[in-house]
């Protein structure tokens, strides 16, 4: 996640600042029966000790060109175990990995699951955003060899820290964008905080806050693709065969779409998911609102003791739980204008 992006008219404010449009937040009741979903209930279960061993793994600052080498080397290595043949996607400034699994439904497009793996120096990064990128490549284990109409793509951005690099490489390719239908972007998914206050919002945000606690999932999305963030509204809603006492572990989940591409809340434009968003592509940025939530933000205390075992999962089971029902949909992802 950057600190701040080079925006002509940012005041280097935070976050949520001067949202226009109403957030609403989701909270499902454990006891609640759930309608049935064929779509969600047919999602499989993230792996907690899955998830975290890719933290430990990546417990390292992924800042120089041998770190990002040897991170690379971590992430492919991962992705062909899961049956998956990963591209190195050169750029001036770094490289960043592409994947992909074809749909059943070419027409149906495509849906991009993706992440940052670079860090700032003298950080481990273990939220920012080892976090990221270990969902997911839990949705390359767990989507890997599912049969879907859309196409699952997989990427991981080299140099976001250095200002969207590597995502703007990857926006850069327009025959890639073609068939794109939404890109799920993940920055920064394993903190949570539960003591009064400890979550801060800006001054005047038009949203009533769920809450003081930092235990909330954001999700935030384009108003021009109001079906991607739809999708993380119903993605509390686990398979039925899942336990209940795994239920409650799913956070809330806050989403807060945005207009006019970000222009009057550049706060909102912090990571790689705006490029996708000045294409015209629809995305959305899944994420536990970094700076306004962690004390650890770009510091060497990101360190994976400090990641939220129980939000984390939960998070990632959201990302998974989303993720399928946008594959297995062929609903056209733009809000549709109004007759
Ligand atoms: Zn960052």
């Amino acid at each position: 996640m950057l600190l701040a992006v080079a925006v002509v008219g940012s005041r280097g404010s935070t976050f949520f600042e001067q949202l226009p449009s109403p957030a609403t937040v989701e909270r499902i009741p454990v006891e609640t029966p759930q309608p049935e979903s064929k779509e969600v209930n047919s999602a499989p279960q993230v792996s907690a000790n899955k998830l975290l061993t890719h933290i430990q793994k990546l417990n390292f600052q992924r800042y120089t060109t041998t770190e990002r080498s040897l991170t690379r080397t971590y992430i492919t290595t991962e992705l062909r175990k899961f049956g998956w043949k990963p591209k190195l996607e050169k750029f001036s400034e770094g490289v960043n990995i592409f994947a992909e699994r074809v749909g059943t439904s070419i027409a149906s497009g495509a849906i991009l699951v993706a992440a940052h793996y670079d860090t700032v120096a003298l950080s481990p990064g273990a939220d920012d955003n080892a976090s990221g990128v270990a969902v997911v490549l839990e949705v390359a284990r767990l989507l890997g060899s599912r049969t879907t109409p859309r196409t699952l793509q997989l990427a991981f951005f080299d140099q976001e820290e250095a200002g969207l690099l590597g995502s703007q490489a990857f926006v850069s390719k327009a025959p890639r964008l073609q068939n794109l239908h939404g890109a799920i972007v993940m920055d920064m998914v394993g903190y949570a905080c539960y003591t009064a206050g400890c979550q801060k919002y800006p001054a005047g945000l038009p949203l009533t806050p769920p809450s003081d606690k930092g235990d909330f999932l954001a999700v935030i999305g384009d108003t021009e693709h109001l079906p991607l963030l739809n999708a993380f509204q119903s993605s509390q809603i686990l398979p039925s065969t899942v336990p209940n006492k795994h239920k409650s572990n799913l956070p809330p989940v806050l989403t807060l779409p945005i207009p006019f591409k970000g222009l009057l809340t550049p706060d909102t434009l912090r990571s790689d998911h705006a490029p996708f968003w000045y294409q015209g592509v629809g995305a959305v940025l899944v994420t536990d609102t970094a700076n306004l939530r962690t004390p650890h933000y770009h510091k060497p205390s990101d360190v994976p003791a400090t990641i939220e075992r129980s939000f984390f999962t939960g998070a990632a089971q959201i990302v998974v739980n989303a993720t399928t029902t946008l594959l297995e949909k062929n609903e056209i992802l733009e809000t549709q204008p109004p007759n």
